[in-house]
């Protein structure tokens, strides 16, 4: 059994995360993909600083930055997703507009340990769906993802959910609670 995981307000508490910030989000991801990709899709902490205090006017160091990668494993749900690559196979199914920042997130987090697969996928749902051949259903906060993919799914929502409900909604979605 193979289960499609979205990252970011499922495996992932990206508004905890970017609380530790003190930068403008997208002024931080728009200067982390340019140097990303200026460099060959190869991403260094001090051009990047250097790109937000020149060009972005900010008044960061490269020990602000590490501090906030090295406190991303803090906002990951662990233990759920633990769990669940215990269980099955886990893919993690992400949408992004910056590819770069986007794997950063996830190495930083430490949630690649777990998975076996990371798959980005970029633009609208309805150009470019969740639908991995591979996968038996997909656990998504976003509604918009579920409507467009063929996957049966699980509508994630972290302000209510835990991952047992998780946990509890893929066992009877792929076996009726008939068997694990
Ligand atoms: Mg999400």
């Amino acid at each position: 059994m193979r289960i499609a995981v979205d990252f970011d307000h499922v495996l992932f508490d990206t508004a905890g995360f970017y609380d530790e910030i003190n930068v403008d989000i997208d002024d931080f991801k728009d200067t982390f993909e340019a140097v990303y990709l200026e460099n060959g899709n190869e991403y260094r902490i001090e051009d990047h600083v250097e790109k937000l205090n020149t060009e972005r006017a900010y008044d960061v160091s490269p020990s602000d930055i590490e501090r906030m990668y090295a406190a991303a494993p803090n906002y990951l749900r662990e233990n759920g997703l633990k769990n669940l690559s215990e269980r099955y196979e886990v893919v993690i199914v992400t949408r992004a507009s910056h590819r770069g920042w986007q794997k950063q997130k996830i190495t930083a987090s430490g949630a690649d340990r777990y998975a076996d697969d990371i798959v980005i996928v970029h633009g609208e749902p309805e150009d470019e769906p969740k639908n991995l051949s591979e996968a038996d259903l997909l656990i998504d906060d976003r509604p918009k993802e579920h409507e467009y993919t063929d996957l049966p799914g699980f509508v994630y929502d972290e302000k209510t959910d835990t991952f047992d409900d998780v946990l509890q909604e893929v066992h009877l979605l792929t076996d009726g609670g008939e068997d694990s």
